[in-house]
């Protein structure tokens, strides 16, 4: 017997988790691709959040559904404008890493009132996109918590 409480045993299982384990993979679009594209992206994958890469792979920004809509309902050709025009762009951008802990991750979800987080990997050129991490992350975790017989 470890003489822990309950309390100190979830805790102690919640900062076990590590966003390494629990991270999906990214879908990424280049800078180049057209709203309209990227649209077709989002359903496709199946993803309420894109993220926007340069040829090196690298980071430059983000696009949420709401990014898309707000394109949508102006009067541009939607396959004539990229989507870095609209995206939210680098440096401005909330990013987590494969060692993070998932509950700081969650933190940054509340704090920043995002979707998703793009899981990146120091590089020379900037930061790669290795995973994704989103609410829907975070809702299997939660679920694991109960579901998880070891502690
Ligand atoms: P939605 O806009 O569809 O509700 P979000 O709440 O995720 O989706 O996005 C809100 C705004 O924050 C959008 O403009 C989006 O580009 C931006 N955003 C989304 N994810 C991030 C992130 N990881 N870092 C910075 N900004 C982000």
């Amino acid at each position: 017997y470890t003489g822990k409480t309950g309390s100190e045993l979830l805790t102690e299982k919640i900062k076990q988790y590590k966003v390494q384990e629990f991270q999906h993979i990214p879908i990424v679009v280049k800078e180049e691709v057209s709203v309209y594209d990227a649209i077709s992206t989002m359903f496709l994958e199946d993803v309420g959040t894109l993220f926007v890469v340069d040829d090196n792979s690298c980071l430059t920004g983000v696009l949420s559904r709401k990014d898309l809509l707000r394109a949508s309902i102006g009067q541009q050709d939607l396959n004539a404008v990229p989507v870095h025009i609209i995206m939210t762009r680098m440096p401005n951008i909330t990013v987590c890493r494969k060692e993070d802990l998932i509950i700081d991750v969650a933190q940054k979800l509340i704090n920043k009132q995002i979707d998703g987080i793009p899981v990146v990997k120091d590089k020379n050129e900037g930061l790669e996109v290795v995973g994704r991490v989103t609410k829907t992350t975070i809702t299997k975790v939660f679920v694991e918590l109960i579901t998880d017989d070891q502690i």
